[in-house]
């Protein structure tokens, strides 16, 4: 079997392993609050998406790690801020989900506030991935995000996911329709979690949020 670091001599096995930094995200803890957050300082990146988005499989996707967000799911967890941690000072963040069906007014509460608090006040927040259903209309949620990081010059990164649901032309017209109406600081990009289509984009994007890396977007003043 032909391994394809042997393709390339410079690299070793090893370093392809560790090439992806994001495989070494490990749990750490879940906040219901902005309080109960690790010590603002380092860097961090946050996924936020409607649920059934896909939120966990992005994050599974995008680590290398395919159980890792199932801890996000635990009952008890899905409404809270979890916590991975990359590196000492470089976090992965899951946000609480939105849209459930038959949610009661006071958890709907506690998610604008959670999120709204989090997005506007936390100052080690470099970058924000929110996820969207290609198939689907962007939903007051969704919107409201986007404000809430306007508002706080916040780095939005889209992923239009599911991509893999429709023609690669059908696909790529969405992306360029829903580019020419977004505002600056805010990208998007074709995703699939089911086939790994735009991983590597993704990771890029990460990359320079949190350690400066091939950046197109601005790290937030
Ligand atoms: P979450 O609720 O946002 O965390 O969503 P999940 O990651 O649990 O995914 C919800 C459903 O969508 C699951 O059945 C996934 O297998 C499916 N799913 C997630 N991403 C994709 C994708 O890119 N393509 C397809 N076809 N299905 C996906």
């Amino acid at each position: 079997m032909t391994e394809s670091w042997m393709l390339n001599p410079s690299k070793s096995p090893e370093s392809f392993m560790t090439d992806n930094p994001y495989r070494r995200a490990e749990f750490h803890l879940s906040a219901h609050t902005l309080s109960q957050c690790p010590p603002d300082a380092g860097r961090e990146v946050a996924f936020v998406g409607r649920s059934n988005v896909g939120k966990s499989s992005v994050i599974n996707m995008v680590t290398g790690r395919k159980a890792l967000a199932r801890i996000s799911k635990t009952p008890g967890r899905t409404q809270q801020i979890n916590y991975f941690l990359v590196g000492e000072n470089t976090r992965l963040v899951d946000l609480p989900g939105y849209g459930f069906a038959r949610v009661s007014r006071s958890l709907q509460a506690h998610w604008v506030k959670t999120v709204n608090d989090y997005l506007q006040r936390r100052e080690s927040l470099c970058g924000l991935v929110l996820i969207l259903d290609i198939r689907r209309e962007a939903r007051d949620e969704d919107l409201q995000i986007l404000d809430w990081c306007a508002a706080v010059n916040l780095p939005v990164h889209i992923l239009l996911n599911k991509a893999d649901k429709m023609s690669f032309g059908a696909a790529a017209k969405k992306l360029r329709d829903l580019k020419s109406g977004l505002g600056d600081g805010v990208d998007a990009q074709l995703f699939s979690a089911l086939k790994g289509t735009g991983a590597d984009e993704l990771r890029r994007v990460l990359d320079g949020w949190l350690y400066d890396r091939d950046s197109r977007l601005g790290i937030r003043e």
